[in-house]
């Protein structure tokens, strides 16, 4: 079976062509500059194309996508009939979709009605759909939300503290994201553990990073909220901040509140306080060169991170198992190291030679740690195709 698995941003869109049962990729790529002019990146096996192909609107660049799947040279199907099924991501499903669903007309209209909620992601997430269903109208197309796995979380976790009206009225509450990712890694750790049953921290360590506190497989909190603003500081975004923060600095610096969210959103997190980088291999290589800068924004995210883990140790009434995903957990020795420096307390010790890998799944707690630790990288791609495939097959 083979499903396509598309990712689709405001001009840009990425693609995999994959098999849900083995997790093979057989062909992935990216549509860059969509509107502006147009830029095909595709990628089999070892080999890389770039194509420079006008791309005026994503259908275009959906069409791009297609013929160089199936071109002669480049591609790896016969026909556009190979491809079973479509696995679209997208970002915010409010409180609608707690799953992924196959998606028609009624489906598309409550994503539109999310727009709200998320109106830097969800407009591009529609327009991919779309261009798939006018290009392909008789292949099955499936929705997989960031937001649907965090819908177990009980009110207490999701609630703010303000008046009930704005919940209401206006649906404003937790919501979370990197659904797909903290599911993966909930699922697999499962598998690696042999246990269904037990309490673990998620820390999804990225350019964006979230926390989840996951029970028997069921999300109770998350650290992003309403928006992928909150939670522990990342590369470019704040993380959790006072409100009062943006009042301070709208009135003094003559800002629109959307300004200052900007300011929030792209110049703050590890790049604002360092003021070198929000890549995590610039900072480490500063802090050793003594940039006191580079040091704190390491040492922030490092000691936010931790605070997460306890507090949501707190919620759950202790924790099995703590795992690390994502750019940064997955190849960051440095943050891993320094996260459980902070977690002694909770009986949590690790190997610093287990802990030098990267990329790779692997238990990195020693033998008489309390909790144990795990290095698992995430595939949101293949959580999306199985998801998919799991309801195509449902319908049939
Ligand atoms: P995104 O949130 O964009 O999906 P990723 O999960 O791909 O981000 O993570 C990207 C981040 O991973 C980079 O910004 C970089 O800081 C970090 N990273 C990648 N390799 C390493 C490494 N070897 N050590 C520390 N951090 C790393």
């Amino acid at each position: 079976m083979n499903v396509l698995v598309i990712n689709a941003g405001s001009s840009s869109l990425k693609y995999q062509l994959m098999n849900p049962e083995t997790g093979d990729v057989s062909a992935k790529g990216l549509c860059e500059r969509i509107g502006i002019d147009g830029r095909l990146t595709h990628k089999v096996g070892g080999n890389k194309v770039v194509k420079d192909i006008p791309m005026p609107s994503h259908s275009e660049a959906i069409q791009a996508v297609l013929s160089i799947l199936v071109d002669p040279v480049d591609g790896v199907i016969k026909s556009t009939d190979e491809i079973d099924a479509v696995g679209h991501r997208v970002v915010h499903g409010g409180e609608k979709f707690a799953d992924s669903c196959l998606i028609d007309d009624s489906v598309i209209k409550a994503i539109e009605d999310c727009i709200p909620l998320g109106p830097l992601h969800n407009p591009a997430n529609l327009l991919g759909i779309r261009a798939c269903q006018s290009i392909m109208p008789n292949t099955p197309q499936v929705a997989v939300f960031d937001t649907a796995f965090h819908m177990t979380m009980p009110a207490k976790a999701y609630r703010y503290a303000i008046p009930t009206e704005y919940y209401k009225n206006d649906s404003i509450r937790r919501y979370g994201f990197h659904g797909t990712s903290h599911k993966y890694v909930a699922l697999r750790t499962a598998e690696l553990i042999g246990k269904k049953e037990f309490k673990m921290v998620n820390c999804h360590l990225g350019n964006g990073s979230s926390m989840a506190a996951i029970k028997n497989g069921k999300v109770q909190d998350t650290s992003m909220g309403l928006s992928p603003l909150a939670g522990v500081p990342m590369g470019t975004r704040s993380g959790d901040i006072d409100a009062c923060v943006v009042q301070f600095i709208c009135n003094k610096y003559n800002m629109s509140v959307d300004e200052c969210l900007t300011m929030l959103n792209k110049k703050s997190g590890v790049l604002g306080l360092s003021g070198v980088s929000s890549d995590f291999r610039d900072l480490e290589d500063g802090a050793q060169k003594g940039n006191a800068d580079c040091q704190l924004a390491l040492d922030k995210f490092c000691y936010e991170t931790a605070k997460y883990v306890g507090a949501y140790a707190a919620a759950l009434n202790g924790i099995d198992v703590l795992t690390f995903t994502a750019g940064v957990g997955e190849n960051g020795s440095y943050v891993r190291q320094e996260v459980c420096n902070y977690l002694g307390f909770m009986g949590v010790k690790i190997d610093a030679e287990k802990n030098k890998v990267r990329g790779e799944e692997m238990k990195i707690s020693t033998d008489d740690s309390k909790v144990e630790v795990w290095v698992v990288p995430t595939n949101e791609e293949l959580m999306i195709a199985k998801d998919t495939v799991a309801l195509v097959n449902a319908a049939k």
